[in-house]
């Protein structure tokens, strides 16, 4: 090959050529654990249970759009220690009547019940005490829970009739949170994961579904308070004392980064992850 036009000369060739092969690197990316969901580094895989729990009881998580944007979240969580049939997660904020329906008809089971804390919900020990008389097996019960803020939750129940099937359970006495890593609504409010250990716990009258479910929340918990994060109290507890500020809606998990270096609330807890 002569010299061309633009100056390069067959001895450049073999360095053009070789070029033309590379593959660009790609970009930076973290590694992330296909089961748990987290970054490699803070994978939760060792304090989940080694096979998944064998439970009789369905979830079902009716999940507000805006909770799966949501960073921490509990869910993925509880569906990596549950086998893949026993927790169904739904995403939506409308669901027609006739539109769903195999959603329906588990809905209309008489061993169906929603999580909706009204004055007409039963406590949930209530529904062993009811429907264990007759048979002594745990019967397959479905759990309905709604996964959003108390406000998302309220919002979807009243919205879609289709929930008003089943009949509607709370649970009661069960303590303050031990998600702190996230402001609850009330001392008494629970994450989503909580909620399920609990509920399963009782209908199945086994306190070890709630220890096994616990624990990978618990080592979340632990890893982001030594990486820094501050211990939430409930709005609730905030409030009683004049320190809940309400949250920005445009707060991005990295503007939230930033408060909490920066804002003068973080003595209050309820800044930051
Ligand atoms: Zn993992």
């Amino acid at each position: 090959m002569a010299d061309g036009e633009d100056g390069s000369s067959a001895d450049d060739s073999w360095f053009f050529d070789s070029l033309a092969h590379l593959t660009p690197e790609p970009p930076t990316k973290r590694t992330m654990c296909d089961r748990c969901g987290r970054p490699a580094t803070v994978c939760l895989c060792p304090f989940l249970p080694r096979q998944p729990l064998q439970v009789s009881t369905t979830v079902y998580i009716i999940q507000h759009p805006h909770e799966e944007t949501r960073v921490l979240r509990t869910v993925p969580l509880l569906a990596a220690c549950l086998p893949p049939d026993r927790c169904h997660v739904i995403r939506g904020k409308r669901f027609k009547q006739g539109h769903h329906p195999e959603l329906e008809l588990m809905l209309s089971s008489p061993y169906t019940y929603v999580l909706y804390p009204s004055d007409d919900a039963l406590n949930i020990e209530e529904v062993t005490m009811t429907t264990q008389l007759a048979n002594q097996d745990t019967p397959p019960y479905n759990m309905v829970i709604i996964d959003g803020t108390w406000t998302q939750a309220r919002d979807i129940y009243t919205a879609n009739e289709i929930f008003h099937l089943p009949k509607q359970v709370k649970l009661s006495g069960t303590g303050v949170s031990e998600y702190v890593i996230r402001t609850q609504p009330t001392d008494n409010s629970l994450s989503t994961l909580e909620t399920a250990a609990v509920a399963m716990a009782a209908l199945e009258r086994r306190p070890e579904i709630k220890e096994v479910l616990f624990a990978p929340l618990r080592a979340l918990c632990k890893f982001q308070l030594e990486c820094g994060a501050q211990p939430h109290q409930s709005k609730e507890y905030l409030k009683s004392r004049g320190l809940y500020k309400k949250p920005s809606p445009h707060h991005t998990p990295e503007n939230r980064r930033l408060c909490k270096k920066t804002s003068p609330h973080n003595t209050t807890g309820k800044a930051g992850l």
